[in-house]
């Protein structure tokens, strides 16, 4: 189902985002399998930094196979024309019927302007000139990492949308708080394409020291002493504590749109699930 189709309710609705692990497979399909009982919309599947776009076509038939829409992430920075035109095609073809189109992160080794796209939003149009596939972007409630404000990241954003994204997909927060912000002032600039809250259950400290290095995170008090003070279960218990939270103060707030960050393991998301259903 297209995220147009997908998002134009009131209801709870509810996606996952997995990666494609390096060796197992089976694995992430069983983690799957086990929280398929919660009815996601659909799977994302991220692709790898370095602009390479989405290859992993076999991973996708799979999760397809086990009864998952999929929306494929897909990068261009770094890509030519001719290879994104290839490799959005051949998503098509899969039957996939949406895709989240991203710039991706800038490679150490090149410069910006010596490939073919620059920003995200040319991908989008690109896809849109190509292919029917529906198509989401990154959003940022606390501004991208490159960004010079959130209200320049924003207008780029608009860009993005006036491009032709038909849903935004926010980066993790851990504060509500700036998500309501973002919302108010994605409003203000008239954009109305649904705004999906990325939720991430914390389940390590080397987790949230690598997000917090390669993002605009803002860590609240609360959550930063946990942190600090638990470990292993207890960190894995305070994450879904957290996140159950998070997630009953924005379905209060009406916004009933979530999306996952699983990192590839049923348990948390399982728990958040059950606590914000019963
Ligand atoms: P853009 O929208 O192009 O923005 C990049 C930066 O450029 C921003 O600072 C923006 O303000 C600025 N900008 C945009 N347009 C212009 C313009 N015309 N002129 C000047 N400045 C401009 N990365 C992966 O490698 N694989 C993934 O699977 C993946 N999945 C993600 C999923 C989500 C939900 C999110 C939020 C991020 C994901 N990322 C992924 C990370 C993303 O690739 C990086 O954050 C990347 O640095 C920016 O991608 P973008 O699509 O947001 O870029």
């Amino acid at each position: 189902m297209k995220l147009e189709q997908i998002y134009n309710n009131k209801d709870l609705t509810i996606s996952f985002e997995v990666f494609p692990p390096k060796a197992d497979e089976e694995k992430l399909l069983e983690e799957l399998k086990i929280i398929k009982k919660y009815q996601p919309a659909f799977v994302s599947l991220t692709c790898g930094a370095g602009g390479k776009g989405n290859k992993s076509f076999d991973l996708i038939s799979k999760i397809n196979d086990i009864g998952f829409d999929v929306m494929p992430h897909f990068t261009c920075i770094s890509s030519s024309f001719e290879s994104v035109e290839e490799g959005i095609k051949a998503i098509e073809y899969l039957g996939v019927d949406k895709i989240l189109a991203l710039r991706g992160d800038i490679p150490e080794d090149i410069t910006l302007r010596k490939y073919d796209f620059n920003y995200a939003n040319e991908l989008v149009k690109f896809i849109n000139e190509k292919t029917k596939l529906s198509v989401g972007v990154a959003g940022y409630p606390e501004g991208h990492i490159e960004s010079a404000d959130l209200n320049s990241d924003i207008l780029y954003l608009k860009n993005k949308v006036e491009t032709g994204a038909d849903a935004i997909f926010t980066q993790l927060f851990f504060d509500n708080l700036k998500f309501y912000n973002f919302l108010e002032r994605v409003g203000k600039e008239g954009i109305k394409v649904p705004v999906v809250a990325g939720i991430m259950p914390v389940i390590s400290k080397k987790q949230v020291k690598k997000m917090t290095a390669l993002a605009r995170i803002t860590l609240p008090k609360k959550f930063k002493a946990a942190v600090e003070k638990y470990d292993g279960s207890e960190l894995v218990k305070f994450g879904i504590d957290y996140a159950t939270e998070q997630c009953l103060d924005l379905i209060k707030n009406n916004q009933n749109k979530l999306h996952f960050y699983t990192l590839n393991k049923s348990y948390s998301v399982s728990k958040i699930l059950d606590n914000i259903r019963s």
